[in-house]
């Protein structure tokens, strides 16, 4: 059994809104709430969901770009809500975490070696040559040529700048990396090469990774256990072969059911057509959270929340799940 790498219990963090020109509160956004799961040592946890369901801002909580609303969060047993600067400091070292838009989250007035060397710089004190030398091994190890380091990022392409990203969050040999949508801003075509690398990094520097996508086909043959979110809160966490065979909770398998198939001859699975759109995170539908486009509602899922429990080796927020 491998061992835990984090724990996170009851994780909540809330956006307050506020409207018109006196920033009158307009309410609450609850981007994460009470949301408690593990991450072994050595894994790839999958986190799916619609796009406004929290699993980006709770990739972002956990390595504190944002700040917690209320929760704990223990990395290698130490709660990392609760570091000093100086403390999370070098805890950032162990964790990192590679954007969604590689072009973006590249400063395009620097040369690649500087943008790949600047978390050497920052956390390192580092000779300029050793420091060189590292940021040569590291474009090789994503398959980037060492001469590119003089170049901006505006001369490569999406794939190449995904590396460059790559590169720059392995700097610091770190063991946890959120990887945010890595692949959703690229054509099909890079995806798998993108999806590919990672896992073999993942073999070679024995990393353990979150992985956010909004699309489970892309994190079907890539990650070890799936947890599908929906509005802030966990519906469904188990090994991903199995919740992608036979999901359990009905947004699951809505959400397997509206991805498109990569392999146009692959056998649709039964659809599973909701109505409405998703509510609003400002005010939550009471009870199940999924019972407004629930095609399996009762009245319980109107009033009653139901918590994650058991079921068949995993665990399922519903009152009925599909046994
Ligand atoms: Fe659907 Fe009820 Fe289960 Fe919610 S609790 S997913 S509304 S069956």
């Amino acid at each position: 059994m491998a061992r835990e790498l984090m724990k996170v219990r009851n994780l909540k963090k809330y956006f307050p809104v506020e409207k018109g020109l006196f920033k009158k509160k307009a309410g609450v956004v609850h981007a994460v709430d009470h949301v408690s799961f593990d991450i072994y040592e050595g894994e790839t946890l999958a986190v799916v969901g619609e796009s406004g369901c929290g699993k980006s801002t709770l990739g972002r909580t956990l390595l504190r770009i944002v700040e917690a609303t209320e929760g704990e969060a223990f990395f290698e047993g130490k709660d990392i809500f609760k570091l000093t600067n100086h403390e999370m400091r070098e805890l950032r070292k162990k964790m990192q975490i590679i954007f969604q838009d590689p072009f973006a989250s590249l400063n395009p007035r620097m040369k690649v070696g500087d943008i790949i060397a600047e978390p050497l710089v920052t956390h390192e004190s580092m000779e300029r040559a050793a420091r060189d030398e590292r940021v040569a091994e590291l474009m090789e190890l994503v398959g980037l040529r060492k001469a590119y380091g003089t170049r901006y990022p505006h001369m490569f392409s999406g794939g190449q700048r995904q590396r460059i990203g790559i590169a720059r969050a392995l700097a610091l040999n770190p063991k946890f990396v959120v990887c945010d949508e890595p692949v959703s801003a690229l054509d099909v075509s890079i995806q798998s090469q993108i999806i590919n690398l990672l896992s073999r990094l993942q073999e070679q520097k024995k990393l353990t990774y979150l992985f956010i996508s909004h699309d489970l086909h892309v994190v079907r043959y890539l990650s070890d256990r799936t947890c599908v979110m929906f509005l802030g809160k966990i519906m469904e966490i188990g090994s991903t072969n199995e919740v992608y065979n036979r999901p359990l909770h009905p947004y699951t398998k809505f959400l397997i059911a509206a991805s498109p198939v990569p392999d146009p001859h692959a056998r649709q699975k039964e659809k599973l057509i909701l109505e409405g759109d998703i509510p609003s995170p400002l005010n939550p539908p009471s009870g199940c959270r999924f019972h407004t486009r629930c095609p399996y509602v009762q009245s319980i899922c109107k009033s009653q929340e139901p918590v994650l429990q058991q079921v068949e080796g995993r665990e399922v927020a519903c009152h009925f799940p599909l046994v």
